[in-house]
Order: C-alpha cells, then sequence, then structure tokens
C-alpha cells in the first residue's frame, strides 16, 4: 500500500533513505533549511560520541564528509550555481572565487570549515560583493592573468622542462 506523504521527502546522506523532512533536524545554515542527515542517524552519532567506540571514526568522517557535500552545494546555491563569466553549471567543476583576490591568503588563515561556515552564513549581499562562481577553466585563467597561480606563459613554471643544451 502506498501512503502519499504530504511532506517533502529528502535523502538522508548517511543511511541514504528516502524520509519525510519531518524526520530531519532544522539547520538554517543549510539550502532546504534541514540537517543533511536524518534525525536517527544524527543520534546514532552522537551516542557513538559519548563512549570509545571503534566505528566512531569511520561515522565521524562519513558525517564529515557529508556536511561539506550539503555545505558545497548550499554554497553553490547562494552564488548563483553557474560560472558569471561562460553559464557553465555543473557543479562537480564550480569553484569559489575571490573576487578581488587574497584567496590564497585567506586558506592560510583559516581551515576548509571555517572558510564554509563563512560562506554559509555571510549575509547574501555582501556574499555576493566578495565572491563568485568560476567555472575550473574561467578560474585558472584569472589565476594565470592575475599571476595569482605559479604559471608563466601558461606553463607551470616548477615543471617547465629544463632547456636541452644544443651544440
Ligand atoms: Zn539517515
Ligand atoms: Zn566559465
Amino acid at each position: 500500500m502506498l501512503i502519499w506523504s504530504k511532506y517533502y521527502m529528502k535523502r538522508c546522506l548517511l543511511c541514504d533513505q528516502e524520509k519525510p523532512e519531518e524526520e530531519f533536524g532544522i539547520n538554517h545554515a543549510m539550502r532546504d533549511g534541514l540537517m543533511p542527515y536524518c534525525r536517527n542517524c544524527y543520534n546514532e552519532k552522537k551516542r557513538r560520541l559519548s563512549y570509545i567506540d571503534p566505528h566512531y571514526a569511520e561515522l565521524n568522517r562519513k558525517y564529515g564528509r557529508a556536511w561539506f557535500k550539503e555545505a558545497r552545494r548550499t554554497i553553490l546555491y547562494r552564488l548563483g550555481g553557474k560560472c558569471v563569466v561562460c553559464g557553465f553549471d555543473d557543479e562537480r567543476a564550480l569553484q569559489v572565487d575571490h573576487i578581488n583576490g587574497g584567496g590564497l591568503k585567506e586558506m592560510r588563515e583559516t581551515n576548509h570549515y571555517r572558510f564554509c561556515k563563512k560562506l554559509l552564513t555571510l549575509p547574501e549581499e555582501e556574499l555576493k560583493q566578495q565572491y563568485q562562481l568560476l567555472c575550473a577553466n574561467h578560474n585558472m585563467i584569472k589565476k594565470v592573468e592575475k599571476k595569482e597561480h605559479p604559471f608563466k606563459d601558461g606553463v607551470a613554471i616548477s615543471r617547465q622542462p629544463k632547456r636541452l643544451s644544443v651544440k
């Protein structure tokens, strides 16, 4: 028998089951306002945190991956979901670009988690003043043009072949 749920269905990133939205905790930072994992999985994680458990490390890694996956999706969505130059929209090759440069400096001063948190919580207007989406190609082209990448004339300096001595 099929029972139609009046709720929106969402797939849990940990147990991979589709469940009604009420099975997910609230998380306003995320695109759909919900946690990326169901309450069951979340409680399981919390329970395993409370004592030494060989499965904990694995679960914690899974949990972290799920968080980053959902955070990335949400960040791409907040930034318009496509390359601002060419409109390319395959999320696998979209990258967050610091409009005014300074990306390397920021990454040195923060870590990936804090950086994601910042992009999730920054007010939309501020976010869009500082960051934009570029596809991998346009991101690389910008880096070469702005000399933010150790490339010269499109060739990685460190990998430049030694000049053969010509006699
Ligand atoms: Zn689950
Ligand atoms: Zn592009």
